[in-house]
């Protein structure tokens, strides 16, 4: 009988701990990778790559005008399109792809073995999910940056850089867009460095 008791109690704990593990991990709202799992996974995947010689890319992800859909529909409906969207990215990605919410209707992916040609495709294909998305009296659409570790980024902070001004681009040219980093003009670099903030 006390094996049974030790038993079922250590059931408990398992059960509690794998509870503890996805609140401290996930995202509550769309069940995406928070910041800081997304970050810890990085620094792994970003060494691995380099020493095995792999390919890997990043796209930073941004909803275009969100806050009119707060503004017009309320917040409730807000959160369900940022559901919505984490949900058409998520079921486009791969496994191994890592989708995180990096903060209110921002999001971060990055994608192991993918250079910049096929992380463009990738992006492109999320692009087309979002765009797809059916609302009552809306139409969403999202923006985004991708910059790969061919593209000499020298740490993993740099890489998110480089992807995050190029999503920079993506929103002055017109939105609803991919820019990749290697198409982003010098001119351009510098500007967007002088505006955005660093991350
Ligand atoms: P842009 O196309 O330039 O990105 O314009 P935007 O309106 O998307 O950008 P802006 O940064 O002005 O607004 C982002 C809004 O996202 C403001 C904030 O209230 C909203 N937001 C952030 N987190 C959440 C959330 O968890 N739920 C909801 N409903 N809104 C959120
Ligand atoms: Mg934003
Ligand atoms: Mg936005």
């Amino acid at each position: 009988a006390m094996l049974e008791v030790l038993e079922k109690s250590r059931d408990k704990i398992h059960q509690q701990n794998q509870q503890l593990q996805v609140l401290a991990t996930r995202d509550p709202l769309t069940g995406c990778w928070n910041r800081r799992a997304f970050f810890d996974q990085f620094e792994t995947l970003w060494n691995a790559a380099i020493r095995k010689g792999r390919h890997l890319s990043c796209i930073m992800v941004d909803v275009d005008h969100f806050k009119a859909v707060n503004d017009r529909f309320g917040h409730s409906r807000g959160d369900e399109v940022l559901r919505q969207v984490a949900r058409a990215m998520t079921e486009t990605a791969r496994e191994g792809d890592l989708v995180c919410r990096y903060g209110g209707e921002e999001f971060c992916v990055l994608l192991p073995g993918r250079d910049v040609n096929e992380g463009y495709q990738v992006a492109e294909r999320f692009r087309s999910a979002v765009c797809r998305l059916e609302f009552p009296d809306l139409r969403v659409t999202a923006s985004f940056g991708i910059s790969s570790l061919s593209l000499c980024a020298n740490e993993p902070a740099e890489l998110l850089n480089q992807a995050d001004k190029s999503l920079y681009v993506a929103k002055t040219n017109g939105r609803n867009q991919t820019v990749r980093w290697d198409r982003v003009p010098e001119n351009a670099r510098k500007e967007c460095s002088e505006t955005s903030k660093p991350i």
